[in-house]
């Protein structure tokens, strides 16, 4: 699904490469971000925030293998059939389930690449 106005949350199918992993997120487009921490330097990802009532894990809750490094907060899931990570898992503050999707793993996905912030994370 697209949406010409990027602001408006609109509802996504996302996936790792193989689709053993698959899930639907509700969100805007309008907010895309890279991150330089160790991980997300060498995955090149750009992602999006997802609420925890807006993300939906479809298939592969049984399958995706998780990765947690530094303060080991925040749960970092792959594939381990196809090697890709369509999403992470935290909380914010107050204890809640938030999700970042790697917005290339969106079908339909489109957003401004200009409008792509950088996130500081290797400094965290
Ligand atoms: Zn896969």
């Amino acid at each position: 699904m697209t949406t010409t106005d990027k602001s408006e949350k609109a509802s996504y199918e996302g996936s790792c490469q193989c689709g053993a992993i698959a899930f639907r997120a509700t969100l805007a487009l309008d907010a895309p971000f890279q991150c330089n921490c160790s991980r997300c330097r060498r995955l090149n990802a750009v992602m999006a925030s997802v609420a925890g009532s807006d993300f939906t894990l479809l298939r592969g809750a049984d399958t995706l293998k998780t990765f947690r490094f530094n303060s080991h907060t925040i749960a970092h899931n792959f594939c381990p059939e196809c090697g890709i990570e369509p999403f992470a898992q935290g909380a914010d503050r107050d204890g809640n389930a938030m999700y970042v999707v790697n917005v290339h793993c969106l079908e339909g996905a489109v957003y401004d690449k200009n409008a792509i912030t950088h996130f500081n994370g290797a400094d965290f």
